[in-house]
């Protein structure tokens, strides 16, 4: 399935793919749902972004090649960091540059997105606690960074954490093609095969360490290809078999 949310009369709504239209459907996918029969052309629809996090558990130097670009040794131990569920944005709204920042730059993320609380779940059982995968951006004010020492305020800026556009179980994550494209052109393109800790490892691992809730994504990381980018630019993240998330970079 492939599950979408998109504002509606009355409040946002979550619904199912289906060809080019959204079949809404009572309830949410993190809990019961009933299908209905009222249907929606997706292509007039306000996408959402499609969970609403407690928090995005980000995961750091994750691809090989992007530890090599910082000059840093591959990890042995995931590094974990969170960004905020306020940094969230939705398909196709503004990534604010922040007036204290230089350089932003975008990361493409495949995002594991929690279906049910989770907490100390062994890897053989991780598919029972995962809803799907997303498209996220991990937004990063990439001068902040060193200066603070550690990521936190590098990370955490309001519309920081874009996701979408849909959630979706039909795919494979330990083999899926990964690009970000500034204004068309490709800035980064890896495999979700070349990820060092891997999908199922990742949620066992930080289920241990905090208990993931309904909704909550965990960003596995960015492959190498990352730099800036300014005000005007679109800015795309694309992941084979689930889609493209589209943001505009926006002045304050
Ligand atoms: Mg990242």
């Amino acid at each position: 399935m492939k599950y979408v949310r998109i504002q509606f009369p009355g409040g946002p709504r979550f619904g199912i793919i289906d060809g080019d239209t959204v079949r809404l459907i009572e309830g949410s996918p993190f809990g019961s749902l009933v299908m209905t029969d009222f249907v929606v052309p997706l292509a007039g629809a306000k996408l959402l972004s499609p969970c609403e996090p407690s928090k995005g558990v980000c995961i750091g130097l994750n691809y090989r090649d992007h530890a090599e670009e910082f000059k840093l040794p591959i990890p042995t131990e995931p590094v974990v960091f969170l960004k905020p569920s306020t940094s969230v944005n939705d398909p196709q709204e503004g990534i604010v540059f922040p007036p204290q920042c230089k350089r932003l730059d975008y990361e493409a993320e495949l995002a594991i997105v929690i279906g049910k609380t989770a907490k100390n779940v062994e890897e053989s059982d991780v598919h029972e606690y995962i809803l799907g995968y997303t498209c996220a951006n991990d937004v990063t004010a990439r001068d902040l960074q060193p200066k603070q020492g550690q990521w936190t305020v590098a990370k955490s800026f309001d519309t920081f954490m874009p996701l979408g556009p849909f959630i979706t179980d039909e795919v494979d994550p330990d083999h899926l093609d990964i690009e970000s494209r500034v204004n068309g052109k490709t800035m980064q393109h890896s495999n979700t095969s070349n990820l060092i800790f891997k999908p199922a490892f990742l949620v066992s691992y930080l289920s241990k360490v905090m208990t993931l809730l309904p909704g909550d994504v965990i960003l596995t990381g960015t492959p190498g290809g990352i730099s800036g980018m300014q005000v005007g630019d679109q800015v795309d993240i694309v992941i084979e078999g689930i889609g493209t998330l589209t943001n505009t970079i926006v002045a304050p």
